[in-house]
């Protein structure tokens, strides 16, 4: 284990993340925004597998601010788990559960270190889906508030779903029914909800109860989103915690240029080449399509996706995750002669994208996305409006948001979550989503029409927006403010 304690500061601030891009990239940002605060001392737990993606920015960081990273050794092997598997985006069909046993020992590891920290933490931050970690924290009588990786809105709709007990009465997969008491007339169905939501297994019963004890005790609540965007939401979550529910974010603003290269991972394009080509396209002419660190979709059903990109004939960038069914893309890729096809016009990205990068440049016009929070809210950073196609968790939730809520995408008509568990989503020619209707989505978001042009001009705002939030004197900066001064308070 390599560790680097902190020297003797008046507050000490420590973050424990789950393990997965989508809940460690925000916690690392936070933790940043943190250390950047003076006066504070910040301690993030990652894993070895971690602190390889993120390479040299860790040292770099650790030398210029009050952070340090300790990497604490993720028991994979010890789990039934290929070597080095310590991220959820790493794991094939089948391994969750070893992951979530390996998740445990690692929390037990970090609690152990956690119990000998000098100077003694003033207050843990940590995940909300690791509940074995609050468990810890209240052992060792440590004040803990809970990063929650959702939006307001989506905190809120599963919380609605929950306590109405509207899930009890009978309601069929496919059957619309409306959210009930929320700001917004939300209609969803039972197959557009969260697994962990609808799901009684006896392994997912157990589960949700850890969570619901372990958010019972939290102090307070912290997200990455900011009060302008989601105002309703945020004041129905400040009444469920005590007025302790703070926004802090975007968090994906607390990145510069060159951290924005190498956040979460090793980006398999090079940056300058990447620039360089974003810089030879018009403004608002490229759609960047990412659908996230965990999605695996069927073969035909990313044919469908490419070939809608093909006959959009916009430059685009479409990032293909590394998963299991790669190999069939690829012969699919060669064999129709994909890159021959769209070459110059689109660039292929097999494996991690610099997506804040490339999201910040002024020729994406487009966010082809999946929805998922992070992604959601680095689009709306940086003023990008959206295709929207939720895959699975409460990425239905987001698109409600940006689509009906603020205007400012329009989905593919994605109806219900893909999961893993559903075979016969598994076969090859399942197809949720036909190009035809992705190519319908990318032209009315990319084109010039009134409708485009509102979209754009919403989407411009929230940006500027956002951007204001976490300035000195910004909604999220006071809201920073506000977390570290009331954290010392006497409880
Ligand atoms: N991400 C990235 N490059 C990629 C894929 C993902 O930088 O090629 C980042 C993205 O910017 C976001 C996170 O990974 O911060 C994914 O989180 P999100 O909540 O959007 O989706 P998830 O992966 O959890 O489904």
């Amino acid at each position: 284990m390599e560790d680097s304690s902190p020297s003797n500061e008046t507050l000490h601030l420590v973050f424990v993340p789950m393990l997965a891009p989508g809940h460690f990239i925000p916690m690392i940002d936070m933790a940043k925004l943190m250390a950047n605060h003076g006066g504070i001392t910040a301690t993030v737990f990652i894993t070895p597998v971690i602190a390889a993606r993120y390479g040299q920015t860790i040292n770099q960081l650790s030398e210029s601010i009050s952070i340090c990273f300790i990497q604490v050794p993720f028991p994979s092997k010890e789990n039934g788990l290929p070597e080095n598997c310590e991220t959820a985006d790493k794991l094939s069909k089948g391994q969750w559960i070893n992951f979530f046993q390996a998740l445990d020992e690692w929390q037990t590891s970090v609690e152990h270190v956690v119990e000998q920290m000098k100077p003694f933490p003033t207050c843990m931050i940590t995940d909300r889906f690791i509940p074995k970690i609050a468990v810890a924290a209240k052992r060792l009588d440590i004040r803990r508030v809970i990063f929650d990786g959702m939006g307001c809105l989506s905190v809120i709709l599963i919380h609605q779903t929950e306590v109405s007990g509207i899930l009890e009465s009978d309601v069929e997969l496919e059957q619309p029914f409306i959210v009930p008491g929320i700001p917004d007339r939300i209609v969803i169905t039972k197959q557009q909800l969260p697994v962990f939501v609808y799901s009684n297994s006896p392994g997912m019963k157990e589960y949700k109860e850890k969570l619901k004890e372990a958010n019972r005790d939290a102090y307070g609540i912290i997200i990455n989103s900011f009060d302008e965007l989601e105002l309703d939401y945020i004041h129905e979550l400040q009444k469920l915690h005590q007025n302790r529910a703070w926004c802090v974010g975007p968090l994906c603003m607390s990145n510069n240029k060159s951290e924005m290269a190498s956040r979460g991972d090793k980006a398999s394009i090079d940056k300058n080449q990447c620039l360089k080509w974003l810089d030879g396209h018009e403004s608002g002419s490229v759609i960047y399509v990412c659908l996230g660190s965990l999605s695996k979709m069927t073969l035909t059903q990313m044919l469908e996706l490419g070939l809608a990109l093909e006959a959009s004939n916009r430059p685009f960038i479409w990032v293909i995750r590394e998963t299991d069914g790669k190999e069939e893309i690829e012969k699919w890729l060669s064999d129709y002669e994909y890159e021959d096809r769209i070459c110059g016009r689109g660039i292929l990205v097999r494996g991690w994208a610099p997506q804040v990068l490339i999201l910040s440049h002024e020729s994406v016009g487009g966010f082809l996305t999946h929805c998922g929070w992070n992604s959601t809210i680095e689009g709306i950073s940086f003023g990008v409006p959206m295709i929207t196609w939720p895959l699975f968790s409460e990425q239905f939730f987001n698109e409600k948001l940006v689509v009906q809520i603020l205007g400012i995408g329009v989905g593919v008509g994605a109806k219900m979550s893909i999961f893993e568990s559903d075979e016969q989503k598994e076969t090859l020619d399942y197809v949720l989503v036909r190009r035809e209707a992705i190519l319908d989505a990318i032209e009315k978001v990319m084109c010039g029409d009134d409708d485009g042009e509102e979209r754009r001009k919403r989407a411009r705002k929230l940006g500027e927006a956002a951007k204001k939030a976490t300035e000195e004197g910004g909604s999220s900066y006071h809201n920073i403010n506000d977390f570290l001064q009331d954290i010392v308070k006497p409880q």
